[in-house]
């Protein structure tokens, strides 16, 4: 072989060396690199030659195969190889141009729907300006899971959220959290008497970061690591997520605000504020907290300690609201806009509004707080024995920090707490459906990291059920709107549905229960639905009705929801909550307790005139059933849910976002009885 002909052997070995990616770029540029015609026939007779050919050609053929599903082809080790090859990296390149403009109208096409986020968001503030009330969407179906997005890993198992981080009881039946070594006295303000009040500069004014890289977490850790206290807030996403998931982090200083990317440093948020929320020598200062307070657990493993829950402090100052929009005209002169409070805070990046929104959050709390403790400290005791308002609202804090997240687990009567089981007046055979397709969609749920509002809403559970189609055909043609996870489980749920009706028998008991349930005390026997297992999805075959607690309120039927305005919540003046017991002497006996009262309501948010007006129609629209009359929600301010319901597809995420607002009122209000365990009211 000649030098020159070394030299191509080499070129051509060096060609073929690397990588796949590596490979189609320097395939596509081969054509140079083969000598000529003439040149390749005679060198192709070489074996030093001819095997770098072969396999350029074998590479060739692979690439085409991947990009172009091209299926046969072989080499032609003849006259036609050079000819072929040549043809072979002209197709590359052709295809590989294809797959750059496919690129490039995907990039496009996630640009636009970028893009009409903005402009909806866009829309909603002209809407604000005009109507003087705006409608910040609640849920914008075409953001990317953050969960996939980012790699968020949840565990969503059927079992109780364990608190690695916390020590255990010596039983290990209780987790201990690092506030019971501590006592509340410690965070009591001391010389109060030099506290003079600064307000803080206005937002314009105030430095301003978003953390969104681990270099600004580890700023941010630093800064905090500088100051005596600082005040925090989060926002939250319910609709898309099983347990939920955090969006936001807002932080302010005396001097600057904060805002973290939680998604973006999700695996860093921990590591680098664990300490300093634990530090109990740093005030943490938060209004109304309790959410927030199980939401840092449950995402980052952060246990709070040292609190001054400006919600606390208000309801033992007795101001005449609660709400965070209210402490900030009374203390602040600042109107604060709280359209987006229920906002779809998972979009990104986040538009100037609601940067602007989840600053004023933050922003004022410091001053606020100084403000009113120095209100509490002047405020007169109640009596000689009780504690002085300043510590009462510092033990109030505490029993907030104190509450521990657990996950919503599914057991055999999970069922029965789905908002209208107890006034929807079912039979046996739908009261079966609902257990059978609560357990369903419960099922989906934890796998997809879904609500189960989001994959069935409970109003369309309940159509189902009363309904009861046993055919494909039957159901969809029941289905109103839109419901992707049915579409695409017809069959399942049918199987579902129809397994449910043989197992009907088993709920005989139950619905007498709920039939013979009145607002009073109510003994009741052998409520447990015996059923028979079939397969892996029997599950329900554990129900069992150890404990529950159950809330109905004068609007539990769908109808009831009929034409209201956008705003909608659900407040009350007075709320019962039943409690059903088992008795130890007589384990097949139930009570049903059920206990007024009025007091544990979470007052931190509060109702605008607009809201409770709504409420009014809410109230004046009581279902029939012999509970509804008496009992009203126990539902606290923050379920305000924001609709937009302008068009026809909006309509469809209604269902689901009423479904949703149930559900984080269950949640809710199963959350406020373990609060009022912990601060024993
Ligand atoms: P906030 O403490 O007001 O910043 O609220 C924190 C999070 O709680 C928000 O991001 C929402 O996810 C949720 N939230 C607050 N208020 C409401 C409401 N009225 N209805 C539904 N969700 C709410
Ligand atoms: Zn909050
Ligand atoms: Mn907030």
């Amino acid at each position: 072989m000649t030098e020159d002909h070394i030299a191509e052997v080499k070129s051509l070995e060096a060609l073929i060396g690397g990588s796949f990616p590596t490979n189609l770029s320097k395939l596509s540029s081969s054509s140079r690199t083969i000598p000529t015609n003439r040149d390749f026939h005679s060198l192709y007779k070489s074996d030093e030659f001819k095997r770098p050919i072969d396999e350029i050609a074998r590479i060739s053929q692979s690439v085409l195969e991947t990009i172009g599903g091209k299926k046969s082809m072989t080499f032609p080790g003849d006259d036609d190889a050079h000819e072929w090859l040549g043809k072979v990296n002209d197709e590359i390149l052709e295809k590989f141009d294809g797959s750059i403009d496919e690129f490039k109208r995907n990039r496009k096409m996630e640009e636009d729907s970028k893009k009409a986020i903005d402009v909806k968001v866009a829309e909603s503030d002209k809407r604000f300006e005009k109507h003087g009330k705006a409608k910040a969407p609640f849920h914008l179906p075409t953001i990317t899971k953050p969960q996939e997005e980012y790699k968020i890993l949840v565990d969503n198992a059927n079992k109780p959220f364990d608190h690695v981080l916390l020590e255990k009881s010596e039983d290990s039946l209780r987790f201990i959290h690092p506030l019971e070594k501590l006592s509340v006295m410690d965070f009591v303000d001391k010389n109060l008497s030099e506290i003079i009040p600064v307000k803080p500069l206005p937002l314009e004014e105030t430095p301003f970061k978003i953390v969104e890289e681990v270099k600004d977490l580890e700023d941010l850790a630093a800064t905090l690591q500088s100051v005596e206290e600082f005040a925090v807030d989060l926002e939250h996403n319910q609709y898309r997520s099983f347990q939920g998931l955090t969006c936001l982090m807002q932080i302010s200083t005396r001097t600057e605000d904060y805002i973290v990317d939680t998604f973006k440093l999700w695996d860093h948020i921990g590591p680098h504020l664990r300490e300093l929320f634990k530090d109990p020598k740093k005030k943490k200062v938060m209004h109304g907290a309790d959410h927030d307070i199980i939401w840092l657990q449950r995402d980052f493993g952060i246990y709070v300690c040292n609190l001054f829950d400006t919600g606390q402090a208000s309801r033992v100052l007795k101001l005449e609201r609660k709400s965070l929009e209210f402490l900030l005209k009374h203390y602040c002169g600042v109107t604060a806009d709280k359209q987006y409070q229920n906002a779809d805070w998972r979009i990104r990046p986040l538009p100037d509004v609601m940067t602007r929104y989840a600053r004023e959050d933050t922003h004022y709390l410091l001053y606020i707080y100084d403000v009113m403790r120095l209100d509490l400290h002047t405020m007169a005791k109640e009596d000689e024995q009780s504690d002085s308002p300043l510590v009462q609202a510092y033990k109030c804090s505490y029993d907030v920090c104190m509450q521990l997240y657990e996950k919503e687990l599914l057991t055999g009567d999970s069922y029965l707490h789905t908002y209208g089981v107890r006034s929807g007046n079912l039979n046996a055979v739908q009261l079966s459906i609902v257990a059978g397709l609560c357990e369903w969609r419960d099922r989906i749920a934890r796998a997809d990291d879904e609500s189960t509002g989001y994959v069935l809403p409970n109003k369309t559970l309940f159509d189902i059920a009363k309904d009861m189609p046993i055919t494909t055909a039957q159901l969809r043609r029941l289905l109103k709107s839109k419901h992707p996870y049915i579409e695409r489980n017809f069959d399942a749920v049918i199987s579902v549905i129809r397994r449910s009706m043989q197992n009907a028998a088993a709920f005989e008991p139950v619905v007498q229960s709920l039939k013979d349930w009145r607002p009073e005390t109510v003994v009741e026997k052998n409520i447990e639905p015996k059923i028979e297992k079939t397969g892996t999805e029997a599950s329900s075959s554990s129900l069992s009705l150890k404990k529950f607690s159950v809330d109905d309120s004068k609007k539990q039927s769908s109808s009831g929801f009929g034409n209201l305005p956008s705003k909608r919540k659900f407040e009350s003046d007075k709320k019962v909550k039943e409690e059903v017991k088992v008795s130890k002497s007589k384990p097949n006996e139930v009570i049903i307790v059920v206990d007024d009262d009025d007091d544990d309501d979470d007052e931190s948010y509060e109702q605008s005139s607009e809201t409770a007006d709504a409420l009014n129609r809410v109230s004046e629209t009581p279902s029939k059933g012999s509970l509804s009359m008496t009992q009203k929600p126990k539902i606290s301010n923050k379920e305000i849910i924001v609709l937009d319901d302008d068009d026809e597809s909006e309509n469809d995420s209604e269902s689901r976002e009423e479904e949703e607002m149930r559900r984080r009122s269950e949640k809710h209000r199963r959350f406020m009885n373990m609060k009022r365990g912990f601060l024993n009211i």
